[in-house]
């Protein structure tokens, strides 16, 4: 990692900040109150182990460290499975949270990656195992060592239970579409497991151009991911693994938006080139294989516009705990105009269906 680069992320990057209010003008009042919701399950929030926080802060400056006396209050919610984060849970309506380590794993050096990993999981089945109805978790995967991830993807199913994987972006600058990390998708559909891409800081050859004051963690990182879900919807494992799972946050890191331009381009495009052609069309691969969570994009103009899209089975609800105000973020939800079985399904039923989460 250059200079450059370290400065800029412990200056803008080191932990978001939990946003202010968001655009309110353009939202759609629901014209009758909604029913009460039955069950509701957030499937992006954050846990975080000292021991990841520690090799990270290292990342940045080989002489630093990380200790629970040192952390912030944001830290310190984010290694914190108990007591703090179910009061926050209840006082925002959430009845049960899918956890996920935080973030930039990809970054780790190969030589100690793996063990943080599984220690990781072991501590998110902890935590699970003490409050099975309010915790669920997603095995995070660091591809550093395909496969010690290969192998993780087996024991987080098989003893820690867990009820998905993670990878959050790039791994030493590299996307999953490399033909290498083909063994995790063989593993992913032979575990029936879905993939949460989370997005994470840009790789080199995308950081000059994202880094942004500002707008790095907003843009920059929806860039990246979304760049890294059509890499793999263009690379063809859709059509290998026809049912691979993939889930992505922030309203699916904008592809919703691009859908119809993508559906549009493709055929021509890959005819001019001469490139093979892959078996559906973009959207397709979207409302087959792809699954978007609102994760710190709850507003109603996109959340309509995606469930048009994608279609009611195929978007979750997320909060992105700690970082944004879940609070707003749950009441704005329930006040949404959507019809009362898009709702069930948006807030729980597609949860419990593509995580393995038994129905209450
Ligand atoms: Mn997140």
């Amino acid at each position: 990692m250059t200079t450059d680069r370290r400065k800029f992320l412990q200056s803008s990057l080191a932990l978001p900040v939990v946003s202010g209010p968001a655009l309110a003008a353009a939202e759609t009042k629901p014209a009758t109150p909604s029913a009460p919701v039955r069950r509701r399950i957030a499937v992006e929030e954050t846990f975080a182990t000292l021991e990841f926080l520690d090799a990270y802060a290292k990342l940045l400056d080989p002489k630093d460290f990380m200790t629970m006396e040192k952390i912030n209050p944001l830290q310190r919610k984010l290694v914190e499975q108990g007591p703090i984060r179910l009061a926050d849970m209840d006082a925002a309506g959430v009845d049960m949270q899918i956890m996920s380590l935080y973030t930039d794993t990809g970054q780790l050096p190969s030589n100690i990656a793996t063990g943080i990993m599984q220690r990781a999981n072991d501590i998110l089945a902890q935590a699970i195992h003490a409050n099975p109805t309010r915790f669920g978790g997603l095995i995070v995967l660091m591809p550093q060592n395909i496969d010690d991830a290969v192998k993780e993807i087996a024991r987080g199913a098989k003893e820690l239970k867990l009820n998905g994987t993670i990878i959050n972006s790039t791994t030493h600058d590299e996307y999953l579409d490399d033909p290498k990390y083909i063994p995790i998708f063989e593993a992913l559909v032979e575990h029936d497991l879905t993939l949460y891409l989370h997005p994470a800081d840009p790789p080199k050859q995308m950081i000059g151009a994202l880094r942004i004051p500002g707008y790095h963690t907003a843009w920059g990182f929806g860039v990246d991911a979304g760049t890294h879900a059509v890499r793999i919807m263009a690379s063809g494992l859709f059509d290998r693994f026809p049912n691979l799972r993939l889930a992505l946050g922030h309203m699916g890191e904008s592809l919703p938006f691009w859908i119809d331009r993508m559906d549009d381009h493709y055929p021509a495009e890959i005819g001019r080139q001469n490139a093979s052609r892959l078996k559906k069309k973009p959207s397709e691969y979207m409302r087959e294989n792809i699954y978007v969570t609102t994760s710190g994009m709850n507003w109603w103009p996109q959340l309509r516009m995606t469930l048009d899209v994608m279609g009611a089975d195929h978007v979750l609800f997320a909060l992105d705990y700690p970082f944004e105000d879940d609070v707003a973020d749950t009441r704005r939800v329930d006040a949404m105009p959507m019809p009362e079985e898009t709702k069930e399904k948006f807030f729980h039923r597609n949860a419990e269906r593509i995580f393995k989460i038994a129905p209450v």
